[in-house]
């Protein structure tokens, strides 16, 4: 019976085009990957979809890094942080990671977590008990939403980047703690969220601001520390999370916030007292690719990403100017992530598919990630794209409208 009701599942989403699938990468690091094709012979492809933003998955010293550090710790932690699991490595992480962030929130700590889905469950739930209400925006990310589906606290939500419906909101509040949870940059957008807005609202509100910046971190700011350098904030009431497995390049994420809200995550966190910790030599390497992130290196990719994605939109206004009958729209994003929107589900499928005869990796998403009619080509780009791919990729594009 199991089997059957699930069968007539997968068949309603395949007949509306919205099947997902995985594709096994054989080699390669953003933005190349080598993929087999339904014939069986190895393609490599131009992928436009990584969020190695800096290109530091595949960076020598921090693959030296990671082989180091498994010859130091082993493989994995074999325990949850509280029990043995937390090592010299995961602490010094921690640790550098409140030294990036105390110019923007005093008192800075951070926590490690697995992944940034656990991370955002982990500061939704713990932070929304009882006591407080949770004010979401509409376009948050998969595990901030989870986050207050299991949070106890009554959730309410506010339109996209709509300051003043929010502050409505607010004001007809009478919870004791008031939580304003946001993406900084949008993940299937590519936008950034009006953060000192937001944080000005907390202020007016005694209200605490959650940031997600998985897609902020290493790209946005000079440093690379991300949304908060962007805008120069500073505020005790900013709780931060951070993903690992983005512009970072290895795998992890993290809460940076005041020491008291972290001390708390600590006691409280279940995904952090009830979970392995994250394998030590992922850890040691991160103290490299943080390193880099920051550094001579890190500033010259974010430059040249920033010169990448002034010439993807440029290149595609140009196109939709030369074919003004297309109904694609480039969305507003000043991001490494441009997303291209096509309309319908089967339309966005067939131009992934024409991209990828052309050697191009670029994914099309559907509903219900993105809203009904709006699906789109997800272009993610990278520090080690050349310009050259860049018009490739427009050239491509070109060819297949
Ligand atoms: N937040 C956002 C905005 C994301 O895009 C993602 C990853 N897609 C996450 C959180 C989750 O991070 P992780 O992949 O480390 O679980």
């Amino acid at each position: 019976m199991l089997l059957e009701h699930l069968q007539a599942k997968l068949d309603a989403i395949r007949a509306q085009d919205l099947t997902r699938f995985t594709r096994i990468a054989e080699t390669g690091t953003a933005p190349r990957q080598t993929v087999r094709g339904s014939d069986g012979t190895a393609r490599e492809l131009l992928m436009f979809c990584s969020n190695d933003y800096l290109g530091l998955a595949a960076h020598p010293a921090v693959a030296d890094a990671l082989a180091e550090g498994a010859r130091r710790y082993g493989g994995g932690s074999g325990a949850s942080p509280l029990v043995s699991g937390h090592s010299r490595a995961h602490h010094e992480v921690e640790a550098l990671l409140g030294r990036w962030f105390e110019p923007h929130i005093p008192n800075a700590r951070a926590i490690g977590f697995c992944t940034g889905y656990m991370a955002n469950l982990a500061v939704v739930t713990a932070l929304g008990d009882g006591d407080a209400e949770i004010f979401s925006e509409t376009l948050n990310h998969a595990s901030l939403i989870d986050g207050t589906r299991l949070a106890k606290a009554p959730v309410t939500r506010y339109g996209h980047c709509d300051v003043d419906g929010l502050r409505a909101l607010l004001a007809a509040s009478t919870a004791r703690i008031k939580l304003i949870v946001t993406d900084a940059v949008f993940s299937m957008d590519g936008d950034i969220a009006p953060l000192p807005a937001l944080l000005a609202l907390a202020e007016d509100f005694d209200a605490w601001l959650i940031v997600d910046d998985a897609h902020g971190l290493g790209v946005l700011g000079e440093l690379g520390v991300g949304s908060l350098e962007h805008f120069g904030l500073r505020s005790e009431r900013l709780i931060v999370v951070g993903t690992l497995g983005k512009a970072a390049g290895l795998a992890g994420a993290f809460v940076v916030a005041h020491e008291t809200v972290t001390d708390y995550l600590l006691q409280a966190a279940r995904n952090y007292i009830f979970s392995t910790a994250s394998p030590p030599a992922v850890e040691h390497a991160l103290l490299t690719s943080l390193a880099l992130m920051r550094g001579e290196l890190g500033r010259e990719r974010r430059m040249h990403l920033r010169a990448l994605q002034a010439r993807l939109r440029a290149g595609i206004a140009a196109l939709l100017d030369r074919h003004p009958s297309l109904p694609w729209r480039l969305a507003d994003s000043q991001s490494p992530i441009q997303p291209l929107i096509v309309g319908g589900n089967a339309e966005v499928m067939a131009l992934a598919a024409a991209l990828e005869r052309e050697g191009l990796r670029v994914p099309g998403i559907r509903p219900p990630t993105v809203p009904k009619g709006e699906a789109r080509l997800r272009i993610t780009l990278c520090a080690t794209h050349a310009q050259a791919d860049v018009d490739r990729l427009v050239a491509a594009l070109e060819a297949c409208a």
